[in-house]
């Protein structure tokens, strides 16, 4: 991108400037009128009420479904035999077909009611095959980032107002930038953004002298970055000149012990939120430590096999209806209450993209959640550990130890893996000094090229 080009060649306090400007026109963006009316709107809303949480979700449907079939040329064939008017409540919805990947695939195009022109574009990540571009109207993005803000609001932190530390950069600093300034300022947000890409063990100590500066009130981003910046923390015992409210990681993974690690580190609560560039409803973790499905922002069926389909109330630009979104979800048993008082429900356990796993001839599919438990063992000689599967019965583990690594450490995780993956499995440990991150400054814990 020419603009990307002019902005590296420009020293570091126009780049400050120009990060600023950006933050302005994003602000604008999803700062607008939508996002201060449902604002106002959840700060009214009470939440342990029931019967309101149904109403508005029965009455969001009813809309939603009337607008698809009046704006959206897809949906008019695909629902044509269906008469929408009988579907009234989540319950009904079953008697609409699943909108399976493949067909969004092909038929996007159709699906958009509105030009790109007008739209504010969204790529999903190119891990499941080609990537896919979601146009959404400025009203759904706005009404997210309410939903967003609405839940850092219930933890204290008001976005915009209070000074924030975001870890989710990757382009705000050149690559091969020499200097030591791993951080950019943006200031209508109250925003200092972190180079991810950057945070590599002989840098993290740069990050923790700014952090102590800069004194946030709150972290996001990439809970792999944050996690090294804690690991760091937390190895060297520095006790740090300031204490957020609270962090929120975001777009990756949070493993148990990145959390263990960051809120050590960091002495106050993470707080995770699962939400996706297709604009799939949220699921938000509450004061009491329980994730719930957001009722209001559309509906989540968990359906065989926990698979997960998506209904969305914000993103009227491309409509998904019934969407299979390739993530697991697994809701819990019976009716509880959580101590919240929330009367969204609570779910027990959310499973990334279906490509995060490794997969065996005798074990089958072993998913990263079940990975990240092992790797914890051994959070104490290991700095991080990535599995990589390139064919079956296959794969690479790379691992970068601590100073108090051991080779006997070596035998214990073969042995362990051994009994995970079944004895035909290829297992090579690779010791390595670092592992390299994506382009976008993510870490992935899991790459399974063989997943489609
Ligand atoms: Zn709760």
């Amino acid at each position: 991108m020419v603009l990307m080009k002019v902005y590296y060649k420009s020293p570091i306090f126009m780049q400050n400037i120009l990060t600023s400007v950006r933050g302005y026109q994003y602000k604008r963006q999803r700062n607008g009128k939508y996002y201060q009316r449902e604002m106002d709107f959840y700060n009214k809303f009470d939440v342990t009420d029931e019967v309101a949480v149904q109403k508005y979700q029965a009455k969001e449907l009813q809309r939603l479904l009337h607008f698809v079939v009046n704006h959206s040329p897809f949906y008019k064939e695909f629902y044509k035999n269906i008469d929408i008017r009988q579907i009234q409540t989540p319950d009904d919805l079953k008697k609409l077909p699943i909108l399976e990947k493949k067909i969004v695939r092909n038929h996007i195009e159709e699906m958009y009611t509105i030009s790109e022109k007008e739209a504010v574009v969204s790529h999903t990540s190119g891990t499941t095959g080609t990537p896919m571009k979601f146009l959404h109207t400025y009203e759904g993005i706005q009404r997210r980032n309410a939903i967003l803000d609405d839940f850092k609001r219930e933890h204290g932190f008001i976005n915009g107002q209070m000074k924030k530390a975001s870890f989710n950069s990757s382009e705000i600093v050149a690559a091969d930038q020499q200097r030591k300034i791993f951080w950019r300022d943006n200031v209508p947000m109250k925003q200092r953004l972190y180079s991810s890409f950057h945070s590599q063990a002989e840098n993290i100590h740069y990050y923790v002298k700014n952090l102590n500066e800069y004194k946030p009130i709150s972290l996001d981003g990439y809970p792999s970055t944050l996690y090294e910046i804690a690991r760091y923390i937390n190895t060297k015992e520095i006790s740090l000149d300031f204490k957020p409210i609270a962090i929120f990681p975001t777009a990756e993974t949070l493993h148990p012990h990145y959390r263990e690690e960051i809120e050590r580190a960091f002495k106050c609560k993470v707080f995770n939120q699962y939400a996706s560039s297709e604009g799939a409803p949220f699921v938000v973790e509450c004061t009491a430590g329980n994730l719930h499905y957001h009722k209001l922002s559309g509906v989540i069926e968990q359906v065989e096999d926990d698979e997960m389909l998506i209904t969305s109330f914000m993103n009227n630009g491309t409509p998904l209806i019934r969407y299979r979104i390739g993530d697991k979800i697994n809701f819990s048993e019976e009716k509880e209450k959580c101590a919240c008082g929330s009367a969204f429900p609570i779910v027990q356990s959310l499973e990334g993209r279906s490509t995060d796993y490794i997969e065996s001839e005798e074990k089958g599919k072993v998913t990263a959640v079940f990975l990240s438990i092992i790797s914890e063992e051994f959070k104490t000689s290991i700095v991080n550990m990535q599995y990589i599967q390139k064919k079956l019965n296959h794969v690479i583990v790379n691992i970068v130890p601590d100073s108090s690594y051991e080779e006997k450490i070596d035998n214990i995780i073969l042995q362990k893996l051994i009994y995970t993956f079944g004895e035909n499995m290829t297992i090579k440990l690779r010791k390595v000094p670092e592992i390299p991150k994506d382009k976008s400054g993510k870490f992935k814990f899991v790459r399974n090229h063989l997943a489609r």
